[in-house]
């Protein structure tokens, strides 16, 4: 709108902005930028600015490169660690146009929209609330991350033990003056391992932090001279990084908490028993977007709080979905496999096409599993026909193929560059030699 335009431009003039970034993702949900001078901002907004779709991983053939960007006014932020008395540097997250201003299809954040257009014509909108975990590494002399953790500390100690403290404080602040409301943060469960909470919000809005989120946070490392890392399993043996989801639908039409029914013995609703069906039903399709890279399956291993079969609970952490106890407007669905590296548009989007295909066809949940996973054997598993997730990144590949949610959701177009980008990543590792090989067999065999 007009006025949220010129509150921009008030702010450009007493922040003294002379750049601006103008910022989207490719389809590993990476950030990406060009950088053009604040004197532009009416060309900017008016979607004006073009670069070359063929060298961003998973947009154009280079016969048909062009593409646009159309800023986001909503995600207009001035850049904390740029601001000087008399110069500041601000950013736009944007959508990807085509040259005759429709949508471009391949543009993870386009891809959300339509998701979040398609609930809002059920009747629901959909809230995301992550909890994106982070390692903090010392880097070498050369700058290069090291396998050095930062700290010793572990699950909630304070310092002196917790040695991140003052870096997370920083993340806080940064963040606050960008717009985001920050809830809590704590040392997490590894040595050098932290999370933050920031606020759930309509889940583009929430995408869109979770890559602001993920930008800050290596900055600010930076800024201490350290390093972080979203990778899920940095260190063996150790706990890795999650991003559980939490997720919940509002019916527009009655202006309520749609998982909610206080006359449930669980005081959860048909449609909150139907989503969780539907997750389980399609999470073997989806893990590819929310869990997508070859490391992303060496967390997913019992023992690590991190889940491996497909189970729900209203409790049990070794559970995929779990209900957080909360109820009334803040009642949940808590999503447990995916991971910081996942491509936020596309994991969000997955899983709620997932669950609300489930509320479509009033799928019903199986029963709840209250006692530890973990510790089941082969056969109860078998019995209660709990399955498994899949355990590596050419299974997921493969069902991602053969589900319905992946075309869904992304499109023809999109979900075959996203397959074609995984399968060589894939390929790639399933014929590389590892340390692990030489070790055990070049003097044995
Ligand atoms: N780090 C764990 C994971 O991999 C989660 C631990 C926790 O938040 N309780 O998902
Ligand atoms: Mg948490
Ligand atoms: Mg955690
Ligand atoms: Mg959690």
């Amino acid at each position: 709108t007009v006025s949220q335009l010129e509150t921009i431009k008030e702010e450009i003039k007493t922040k003294h902005v002379e750049l601006l970034h103008l910022q989207f993702v490719d389809i590993e949900g990476t950030l990406k930028q060009v950088t053009v001078t604040a004197e532009q901002l009416d060309d900017v907004v008016e979607g004006e600015t073009m670069f070359d779709g063929s060298s961003i991983t998973g947009f154009t053939p280079i016969n048909k490169s062009d593409l646009y960007l159309l800023p986001d006014l909503n995600s207009f932020a001035v850049l904390p660690w740029t601001e000087e008395a008399d110069y500041s540097e601000a950013r736009f997250l944007c959508s990807v146009t085509n040259p005759d201003g429709s949508l471009f299809e391949g543009d993870p954040r386009n891809i959300l929209k339509k998701t979040v257009d398609e609930a809002k014509e059920k009747g629901f909108s959909i809230n995301v609330g992550p909890e994106l975990e982070f390692f903090l590494f010392e880097a070498d002399d050369k700058g290069q991350p090291t396998q050095q953790v930062h700290d010793k500390g572990g699950y909630f100690e304070p310092a002196p033990y917790d040695l991140g403290e003052r870096v997370r404080l920083e993340i806080y602040k940064t963040l606050k003056k960008m717009g985001f409301t920050i809830e809590a943060s704590h040392h997490e469960v590894a040595q050098g391992q932290h999370e933050i909470n920031f606020k759930f919000d309509d889940a583009l809005t929430t995408a869109d932090n979770a890559t602001t989120f993920k930008w800050v946070v290596k900055t600010v490392a930076q800024q201490f001279g350290l390093r972080a890392t979203f990778m899920p399993k940095p260190v063996f043996g150790e706990n890795g990084n999650g991003m559980h989801v939490n997720m919940s639908l509002f019916d527009e039409k009655v202006g309520k908490n749609a998982f909610y029914d206080e006359s449930d013995s669980r005081e959860l609703s048909e449609t909150a028993y139907s989503f969780i069906a539907g997750l389980l039903h399609h999470v073997p399709s989806f893990v590819a977007f929310t869990n997508p890279l070859v490391n992303s399956y060496k967390r997913l291993v019992p023992g690590y709080e991190a889940p491996c079969y497909i189970a729900w609970s209203s409790s049990n952490r070794s559970a995929l979905v779990r209900i957080p106890a909360t109820r009334g407007a803040g009642t949940r669905v808590e999503i447990r496999c995916p991971d910081p590296s996942a491509n936020p548009y596309y994991a969000y989007a997955s899983i709620a096409a997932a669950g609300i295909d489930g509320v479509e066809k009033s799928l019903q949940a199986p029963a709840e599993t209250v006692d530890d996973i973990f510790s089941m054997s082969d056969e109860e598993l078998e019995e209660r026909g709990i399955e498994n997730l899949p355990t590596t990144l050419g299974e997921s590949i493969q069902a991602l193929e053969s589900g319905e949610i992946g075309k869904k959701v992304l499109g023809e177009y999109a979900l075959n560059e996203y397959l074609s980008l995984k399968q060589d990543e894939w390929d790639s590792y399933r014929i590389a030699v590892t340390e692990w090989e030489l070790d055990r067999y070049q003097a044995k065999f």
